[in-house]
């Protein structure tokens, strides 16, 4: 078992890293010491026998993975659930499943009487690398995604790249979308180890997993360790989800095609202020296309595009907070107007279709 990152500050919990069995025994462990454990769990792995044996015999709740349950009506199922449970205050919950799960579950430990214990099991790449760590638990409420949340951490995070085995290769490269992300923003090698050991990485293997998972977990932390409400730093975590979130809506993409083609316009921007280099810009937009993200969104209207950007949450007056980079790995929060962004969307559409 490895442990990375044992924070015991405010900016995380421990972070642990190993095989199936090791979260078998540490699970035993959380119920040798707790009155009740509760288990929040993405459906999806109840139907593979892989994981059959976590969730026999034990009070589970199973969780619909779709962005629409992602809502005050699965909270309220949740809360009726440890009602019927009798669940109190000296309960501990688990979350064990992606994003949407994990998002949930945080949300409804940390209110059910004014909020019980939890862990997390994220069984992602992306819930892995980003999603269960930094402490923000919410669903969506009213079509706009994560308006209703808190932040609050759990007391653990279980990492095994077990539950890689079993993801679809499109959910596999929802998470590469955010691992180029921490590349680009935070540490350069990650985007050099991502090209070099393309194909280690695209066959999952233990050590190139092991290497971008520790990498893109450090690089968070790091980020929001120093600003855990988000009120500066943490924000550079949102780069290219400007533009990606539109897409997500406008087009119906997923979160990583979205967050891909978005970076790529994040950093043609960079490229057209004279921050990044060519060959940075390059970099980037490489790595997307290696692993099979979208460099670019070609039957996206230009003025449907400004539209859905300016509905952005991170909008003030006609400008909006870009991330642009000064250079790989050296992220800038800046206001840029709307005009300014549909020249640079013009000037990329030129070049780029
Ligand atoms: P997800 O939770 O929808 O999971 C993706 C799909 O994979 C689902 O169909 C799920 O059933 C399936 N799945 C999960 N684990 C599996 C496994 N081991 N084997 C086979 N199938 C498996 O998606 P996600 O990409 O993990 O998370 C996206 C969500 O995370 C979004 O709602 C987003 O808002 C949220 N998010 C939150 C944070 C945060 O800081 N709290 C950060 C990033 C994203």
């Amino acid at each position: 078992m490895r442990i990375i990152l044992p924070y015991q500050s405010k900016s995380c919990c421990n972070i642990f890293i190993d095989d199936l069995a090791f979260i078998d025994e540490f699970i035993k462990k959380i119920e040798e010491q707790s009155q009740s454990v509760f288990y929040l769990v993405d459906k999806s792995l109840s139907n593979l026998p892989q994981y059959s044996h976590f969730f026999k015999d034990k009070d589970c709740f199973f969780v619909e993975a779709d962005e629409s349950n992602k809502s005050l009506e699965t909270v309220k199922d949740i809360y009726h659930f440890l009602l019927e449970k009798r669940a109190d205050r000296k309960g501990f919950v688990i979350g064990i499943g992606g994003g949407i799960t994990l998002d949930i579950a945080g949300f409804v430990s940390s209110t059910y009487m004014r909020g019980l214990s939890f862990g997390f099991i994220p069984t992602t790449l992306l819930a892995m690398v980003d999603a269960s760590i930094g402490g923000k638990n919410g669903v969506n409420f009213e079509g706009f995604k994560n308006y209703i949340g808190c932040f609050n951490h759990p007391e653990f995070i279980l990492v095994s790249d077990n539950f890689l085995e079993t993801l679809p290769e499109a959910e596999f490269l929802n998470g590469i979308a955010e691992v180029i992300k921490y590349g680009a923003i935070y540490k350069p090698d990650i985007l050099t180890f991502l090209i070099e050991r393309e194909w280690e990485v695209k066959d999952r293997k233990k050590e190139a997993i092991d290497f971008i998972i520790e990498n893109s977990v450090k690089a968070k932390v790091s980020i929001v360790q120093d600003d855990f409400k988000e009120s500066g730093l943490r924000k550079v975590l949102n780069f290219g989800h400007t533009l990606g979130h539109a897409l997500e809506r406008l087009k119906m993409v997923s979160h990583g095609q979205g967050v891909a083609a978005g970076m790529v316009f994040a950093a043609f921007l960079s490229l057209q202020k004279g921050y990044l280099e060519k060959e940075e810009f390059e970099k980037i937009r490489h790595t997307i296309s290696l692993y099979k993200l979208p460099a670019f969104i070609p039957d996206a209207s230009i003025g449907e595009l400004v539209k859905g950007i300016s509905g952005d949450k991170k909008k003030a007056g006609d400008k909006i907070d870009f991330i642009l980079l000064k250079s790989l790995g050296r992220p800038v929060i800046q206001p840029i107007s709307l005009m300014e962004i549909e020249n640079a969307l013009q000037n990329m559409y030129k070049h780029y279709s």
